[in-house]
């Protein structure tokens, strides 16, 4: 499979009054072309912050990316200046938000917002930018596009403003789009619909995308593969069918079943008990082990090894390694 991008040892952290958080430690990760990504954890885990690193969208300060690389089409997007990366941005890869509302100028036509980018970048006369936006309007599933584009984003729906915005993002044709909670805001049945979007776009378009997300039931629906995330690092990864059916790291596992399911009532889910680690001084050994039920001595001393289960599929737990069990007998 054609990579598309490669982060390699990412390391991001943020200077704050209570001293250095280090948000993201040690991130590698591929993504191929045509193809869904989804970044899973909980807040605060470090999945935006590797999705802002790769749009260069880390302030700084108080953001830094320590070390580390993001190479897009043989260029290293963490070396590259504010002003190429402005040429990337919105072009080749592009970014939605969770609200769509932030994304969208209140005082402009969508006609206007969809047409901005594009006469920029590509050059196109009025009319050519205009026909485009329409056919982008289309794409997306707004009906009567020619007389939508002379209106207001507050004569849209709030799942009428997402298509708009997912819109804009694709208007350039990109080859990478990252939407970062894209569906929390909408209500269930807006939320199914638009992830439906996302699939049609993907097959018409060819474009990957990068889904960032907290609700594994986003993931089940449109992810190719999967990559878990816990404490600014990615604890296992693999295809969608490894990570629902063979997960084998306890966080995942955990994840797992935490997750409402449509043959279970919602008062038999199994939160995961405890919180992540602070990440001002993060632990040396496995960050889950304070919660993890199946944790053993060598956990919470060393960091456990990389281990691959397939060519798809990897984890990052002691439990994949026969020499835990020698630790644990030393
Ligand atoms: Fe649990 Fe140890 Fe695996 Fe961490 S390394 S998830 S503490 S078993
Ligand atoms: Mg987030």
């Amino acid at each position: 499979m054609e990579k598309i991008l490669e982060i390699k040892d990412l390391h991001v952290s943020f200077q704050t009054y209570g001293g250095k958080v280090q948000a993201v430690r040690g991130v590698h990760l591929d993504v191929h072309k045509g193809e869904t990504l989804a970044i899973v954890g909980e807040s605060g885990c470090g999945k935006s912050v590797t999705a802002n690193s790769i749009m260069k969208l880390i302030p700084s300060p108080p953001g830094t990316i320590e070390r580390g690389s993001i190479t897009f089409k043989g260029r290293d997007i963490t070396r590259l200046s504010d002003k190429e990366v402005r040429a990337i941005r919105g072009v080749d890869i592009s970014m939605i938000f969770q609200d769509p509302m932030t994304a969208l100028n209140p005082t402009l036509t969508i006609g206007t917002q969809l047409t901005e980018g594009i006469k920029q970048h590509q050059r196109l006369s009025q009319a050519e930018a205009k026909k485009k936006a329409t056919e982008m309007l289309n794409l997306v599933g707004i009906p009567s596009p020619e007389e939508r584009l002379k209106q207001y984003p507050h004569q849209f729906s709030g799942g009428m403003r997402q298509r708009i915005v997912i819109a804009m993002a694709l208007i350039c044709e990109p080859e990478l789009l990252i939407a970062d909670e894209p569906t929390t805001a909408l209500d269930v049945t807006i939320q199914a619909q638009i992830l439906k979007l996302f699939d049609r776009i993907q097959q018409e378009t060819g474009v990957s995308i990068i889904l960032i997300t907290h609700d594994l039931g986003v993931v089940a629906k449109i992810a190719d593969r999967i990559a878990v995330m816990y404490a600014g690092k990615i604890i296992e990864v693999g295809t969608r069918r490894e990570i629902f059916y063979q997960a084998q790291h306890p966080y995942t596992q955990g994840l797992l079943h935490s997750v409402p399911r449509l043959d279970q009532k919602t008062d038999k889910l199994v939160p995961i008990d405890g919180t992540p680690p602070d990440l001002f001084a993060p632990p040396e050994g496995c960050p889950f082990t304070a919660r993890c039920p199946l944790a053993m001595e060598v956990c919470g001393k060393v960091y456990p090894f990389h281990a691959d289960l397939s060519h798809t599929h990897a984890v990052e737990c002691w439990l994949q390694d026969e020499r835990a069990k020698q630790h644990l007998a030393t």
